[in-house]
C-alpha cells in the first residue's frame, strides 16, 4: 500500500449504500459483510484505490450470487444415456416427486401405524405393492442396491464363503466392485469356474466344503460372448438347496415388467428369478424401475426377517422422502398399460425415433442461430439405456450436432447456461442427443439458447 492514494471506502460506508441494502435483504448481514471484506481485500492487494465503490459493490454482488447459487442444479441430459448415474439416473414421475417433497416438508406416518396408533414399519408402505409386483413372500428397502447386496451378504454369509462365478465378478462405475463389497460385508469370496465358462459341477464341487451361500450377479454392464457357459438360476437354486444354503441373486437394474412389451430386449425380472428358485433378489430403484435411488430386497420371509434383525440395516435405511416417491412409482406399476406414459424413464426409453427427430428439427434452428459457424446439423445417432442395463442394445435416436473450433469451449458454454446442457463428444462433433428432451421442455431449452 502506498498510503497516499485515496483510501478505499469503509465497510460501513459500503453497507449503507442502496446496492448493499438489496444484498442485505437477500443474503443477510454476515454473508454481505464477509463478501465486502473479500472484495476490499482484492482491491487492496491489487493496489486499486480511488473511485472503487461501484466496482467493489458490483464484485460483491457477483461473489454473493456465486456463493448462494445452488451447486446441484437441473440440467438437460443430452448425453444419449437415459439412466446416467452422474446425472442422477431416473427422472421421477411428477406425482412421485411431489409426494417426496410433501413428505420432506411435513411430519409423516413413516414409522407410525395410523390404524393402531403404535410404532409402524418403514417397509410397510411398499411391502404389499412389492410383494404383489414380484411374487415375493417378503421384502425390504434400503439406501441403494450396493447397500442391499452388502446387507444380504452380511446377514447370510458373515465369515462364510460365498460362491460366485469368475464370469460375474463385476465392477459398476468404479466404486461398486463385487470382491470389495463382499469383503467389506464380512463374507469370503470363493470364485468358481472361469471367466467365460462356469458349469453346474463347478458349484457342486465347491459346495463340498462349508459354504454360506451361492451368489449370482447379473452381467449388467458387459457381455461375455463366444465360447461361453453359464448355469441357469433354476439349476443353481437346486444345487444351493441340496447343499442347505441360500441362492442370492443381484439383478442390478431389475425391471419389474417385461420390457419386450415395448420392443426392448428382455431383462430378467425379480419375479422370474424368485420363481426359478432364488431365495433373495436385490435390485436398484433408480434404474429400469424408474423410481428414486433405493435398493430393493425381495425373497423368503425368513431371509427378510433376518435382514430386519441385522443392526447394519439401520445404517443403510432409506429416508421418508424417497420412500414416499417409491411408493407412488410402485403404485403406477399396478396399471402396466399406462406405464410407458407415466414413468419418465420408460417413456424416454421407448420414445419413438420420429418424435425425437421432430424435437431435433425444432430446436436446431435456435442452435444454428446462436452458433452460425459451428456447422449445426440434425443427424441420426444411438442412445443407450445406461446404468449398466442392457449394454449392447443401442436405441436409434436423433441428435443436433455441432463442430468447428474448440469443442471444449463450446461444451463449457453449454454447461454455463442457466440450466446446463450436457452433451457428448464423438468423432470431432458435439452431439446433443434429443431423446431426453421432451416436448414439454423444448420451449425452455430454446429460450435459454436464444
Ligand atoms: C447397478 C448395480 C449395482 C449397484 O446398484 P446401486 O443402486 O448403484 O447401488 C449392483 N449390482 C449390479 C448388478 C448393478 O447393475
Amino acid at each position: 500500500m502506498t498510503g497516499i492514494a485515496s483510501p478505499l471506502p469503509s465497510i460501513d460506508a459500503l453497507l449503507r449504500s442502496p446496492e448493499a441494502a438489496v444484498m442485505l435483504a437477500r443474503f443477510g448481514s454476515s454473508a454481505v459483510t464477509a463478501a465486502l471484506r473479500d472484495s476490499l481485500a482484492v482491491h487492496r492487494a491489487a493496489a486499486r484505490f480511488g473511485l472503487a465503490t461501484a466496482a467493489i459493490l458490483g464484485e460483491t454482488a457477483d461473489r454473493l450470487a456465486a456463493r448462494f447459487a445452488r451447486s446441484q442444479r437441473p440440467v438437460f441430459n443430452m448425453t444419449g444415456t437415459v439412466l446416467h448415474t452422474n446425472l442422477g439416473r431416473s427422472p421421477l414421475p411428477p406425482e412421485a416427486a411431489e409426494a417426496a417433497a410433501e413428505a420432506l416438508r411435513h411430519a409423516t406416518s413413516v414409522e407410525f401405524d395410523l390404524a393402531t396408533g403404535r410404532r409402524g414399519e418403514r417397509d410397510d408402505h411398499i411391502g404389499g405393492l412389492l410383494r404383489e409386483l414380484t411374487g415375493a413372500e417378503a421384502c425390504t428397502v434400503v439406501n441403494n442396491n450396493a447397500a442391499a447386496v452388502m446387507l444380504v451378504l452380511n446377514t447370510l454369509a458373515l465369515g462364510k464363503e460365498v460362491l460366485v462365478s469368475r464370469g460375474e465378478l463385476i465392477e459398476i462405475g468404479g466404486s461398486f466392485r463385487l470382491p470389495d463389497i463382499m469383503s467389506r460385508s464380512g463374507a469370503i469370496l470363493k470364485e468358481v469356474g472361469t471367466t467365460n465358462r462356469t458349469h453346474a459341477r463347478d458349484y457342486a464341487e465347491a459346495i463340498a466344503a462349508p459354504v454360506g451361500a451361492i451368489m449370482r450377479v447379473h452381467r449388467a454392464n458387459y457381455a461375455i460372448t463366444g465360447f461361453t457357459a453359464t448355469v441357469p438360476v433354476g439349476v443353481l437354486a437346486t444345487i444351493a438347496h441340496d447343499g442347505g444354503i441360500p441362492l442370492i441373486e443381484d439383478l442390478g437394474s431389475g425391471s419389474l415388467v417385461d420390457l419386450e412389451r415395448w420392443g426392448l430386449p428382455h431383462e430378467p425380472t425379480p419375479r422370474e428369478s424368485l420363481m426359478a428358485g432364488a431365495d433373495v433378489v436385490t435390485f436398484s430403484g433408480d434404474k429400469l424401475l424408474g423410481g428414486p435411488q433405493a435398493g430393493l430386497i425381495v425373497g423368503h420371509k425368513d431371509v427378510i426377517a433376518a435382514i430386519g434383525r441385522n443392526p447394519l440395516k439401520r445404517a443403510v435405511r432409506v429416508d421418508k422422502g424417497r420412500l414416499a416417491a417409491l411408493e407412488v412409482v410402485l403404485r403406477l406399476y399396478l396399471d402396466p398399460d399406462r406405464l410407458a406414459e407415466r414413468v419418465p424413464a420408460l417413456r424416454l426409453l421407448v420414445r419413438p425415433e420420429a418424435e425425437i427427430r421432430a424435437t431435433s428439427e425444432r430446436i436446431a434452428p435456435a442452435i444454428a442461430a446462436r452458433w452460425p459457424d459451428r456447422g449445426v446439423a440434425v443427424e441420426a445417432c444411438r442412445s443407450q439405456i445406461g446404468s449398466g442395463a442392457l449394454p449392447r442394445d443401442m436405441l436409434p435416436s436423433t441428435a443436433v450436432t455441432l463442430g468447428g473450433g474448440s469443442l471444449e469451449v463450446l461444451a463449457k458454454t453449454l454447461r454455463d447456461l442457466p440450466r446446463p446442457v450436457i452433451g457428448r463428444m464423438s468423432r470431432g462433433r458435439l452431439i446433443l442427443d434429443c431423446r431426453c428432451l421432451e416436448a414439454t421442455d423444448e420451449a425452455a431449452f430454446i429460450a435459454q439458447i436464444a
